[in-house]
């Protein structure tokens, strides 16, 4: 498949960009100086530029994306791989200076006050957020925090094992946790934990001088620690680490108890007498993995009759993706791994990339991205400006847009993809990933605030910190033996190393896809109509009101948790039967 960027249709007019501009420092930099330099003396003015530099934004936004798209999908394409390393090492840091001298003359200005506060309110408090906490100093400790994540990615990119005759990363070998022969699985489990533990010092040395970096931006920035300047950073209006703080206590009383159970229920079935972590992926039952289509045709036409039966309009949307060629799903040669969703934010069409070979997950995978597509698509429908609309879009929402979708398709499965016992299994399925999704989000952020909370800590004060967080929110897998690997297991979870504090997102949204899903179960209809217009909002309104706006609460802390836990323990029991 070529991917024609030039043949998608243009349907929003440039009121302001040449219709000419190329994708380079000199044409981009005289719109940027226009945007300077122009003065701003009323609303109106003000208003004329934000519009403006959105879109700006927008056109920066739609090239990077065509360019990323395009590495990933031919990584072995030396044109692509050098258009997409000269946006990032020669443009990027450029046009970050730039957007940021704009910012401070946003904040500048006496008119701002004075805009629509539905449109322009919440934008312009991320504005000022930004503003608040730069520091120049801390330009360069970014940098080299960057380059510590690029030290991470290389030692972690490099682990490959070689497991029954064939040279594999961690990430292939991982698939024979869930073939029915013990032995495989554990041979599998044990090589590729000894490659990374053979690592272990090194990723331990790279942590802590991020660590320290991080904990240096904070106080150059006046704050006491990097988890409460981050909370600012992240634009977190909403939430506080308090409220972390229950979520974490919410999982431990509501999610640890049924994840238990759901190991016990899963020994017992086995005939084991101990679970070993390399008993947690396979079907308890001894059966092989599930084999919900054979080609991405077929994928494609499970999921246009999922999506036909849930709604018309976002049925017309997948249908839209279709045409345009905006689906590029089957696994090739070349092609990087993983999947994504990526906005070509001056179109407003998204693009889906995966690596579809006929596994469960990749059902579910596609039905989430297809969520963050609906999200694209109903933001595009309501014509937002790419500040509320783009870049700024908070994952503890858009990820109940893919999660829901990817939740909630899966009560259609029988029939589509499967008969009834398998459209159960993969059910199931997805219900324990949910419960065991809620246990590691809260291992992982709760590791995290003692980390940065504690920042003078040694390697093994660490360590220490990680074991008892790990036992406090796991299953009932025995590391008896293997207790290096429990010890460092963190060093796997890249988010801690790239991402800090960003795990949580996930947890929050999860316990609004699961509220869509519940009201779906009760009433499709109101369910999917709260759902679009929700979505239709883009990220103008604060995180409350869009929770509210798709029908469900806001709310993560232990009550919440545990109305949910009760609704994925009775769904657990009946896919089981
Ligand atoms: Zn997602």
């Amino acid at each position: 498949m070529v991917f024609d960027y030039s043949a998608l249709p243009r349907e929003f007019k440039r009121r302001y960009l040449p219709q000419d501009i190329t994708f380079v420092w000199d044409d981009i930099s005289r719109i940027f100086e226009e945007l300077n330099n122009r003065p701003l003396g009323s609303e109106a003015d003000l208003e004329r530029w934000l519009l403006d530099e959105a879109e700006l934004d927008a056109y920066l936004y739609e090239q990077r994306a065509v360019r990323y798209f395009n590495s990933t999908r031919q990584t072995d394409n030396p044109d692509y791989a050098k258009a997409y390393e000269e946006y990032t090492e020669l443009l990027e840091p450029k046009l970050k200076l730039a957007s940021f001298k704009l910012l401070g003359k946003y904040v500048a200005s006496p008119f701002r006050g004075r805009l629509p506060a539905q449109v322009y309110g919440l934008d312009g408090r991320r504005r000022q957020n930004a503003v608040s906490i730069f520091r120049k100093e801390n330009v360069d400790l970014e940098k080299d925090d960057s380059a510590l994540s690029q030290r991470y990615y290389r030692i972690t990119g490099a682990m490959t094992v070689s497991f029954r005759g064939q040279e594999r990363t961690l990430q292939q070998a991982s698939k024979f946790y869930e073939v029915p022969d013990r032995a495989v699985r554990e041979g599998a489990w044990r090589l590729s934990s000894e490659r990374a533990l053979a690592d272990r010092e090194a990723l331990d040395t790279i942590y802590s001088e991020m660590v320290s970096l991080r904990d240096r931006t904070a106080r150059n920035s006046g704050f006491d620690n990097y988890r409460d300047y981050i909370f600012v950073k992240k634009d977190r209006f909403d939430y506080s680490p308090a409220d972390c703080e229950e979520f974490h206590k919410g999982v431990e009383e509501a999610m640890v108890p049924l994840s238990r159970e759901i190991d016990r229920a899963r020994a017992e079935r086995m005939g084991l007498d101990v679970l070993k972590p390399w008993d947690l992926h396979v079907d308890p039952a001894g059966r092989g993995a599930l084999r919900p289509f054979d080609e991405v045709p077929g994928l494609v036409s499970g999921a246009r009759k999922l999506i036909a039966m849930l709604d018309t309009e976002l049925s017309s949307y997948f249908e839209r993706m279709a045409d345009l060629q905006l689906l590029d799903l089957d696994s090739r040669k070349g092609k990087a791994p993983g999947g994504y969703q990526e906005e070509l934010a001056e179109v407003r069409l998204p693009l889906i990339f995966m690596n579809a070979v006929g596994k469960d997950d990749d059902v579910r995978t596609l039905l989430h991205e297809c969520g963050h597509s609906f999200h694209t698509f109903l933001m595009r429908k309501a014509n937002l400006p790419y500040f509320n609309a783009g870049a700024n879009l908070p994952s503890e929402f858009s990820e109940v847009a893919s999660m829901s979708m990817e939740i909630i398709t899966g009560e259609h499965y029988e029939g589509v993809f499967y008969d009834k016992v398998d459209a159960k299994r993969s059910n199931w399925k997805e219900a324990v990933d949910n419960v065991k999704l809620f246990t590691w989000v809260a291992t992982i952020d709760a590791f995290q605030h003692w980390v940065y909370t504690h920042p003078a800590h040694t390697a093994d004060e660490r360590a220490n910190a990680w074991v008892a967080t790990f036992d406090r929110f796991c299953g009932l897998e025995s590391y008896e033996g293997l207790e290096s690997s429990r010890t460092y297991r963190w060093q796997r979870q890249l988010h801690l190393f790239e991402v800090p504090f960003y795990y949580i997102e996930y947890g929050i949204a999860l316990t609004g896809a699961l509220g869509v899903w519940s009201r779906y179960r009760k009433n499709p209809k109101d369910a999917i109509e709260a759902y679009k217009s929700a979505l239709s909002l883009g990220c103008a309104r604060p995180l409350p009101e869009l929770f509210e706006a798709a029908g469900v609460e806001w709310d993560f802390g232990p009550g919440a948790l545990n109305r949910i836990a009760g609704e994925l323990r009775s769904a657990v029991r009946e896919y089981a039967e």
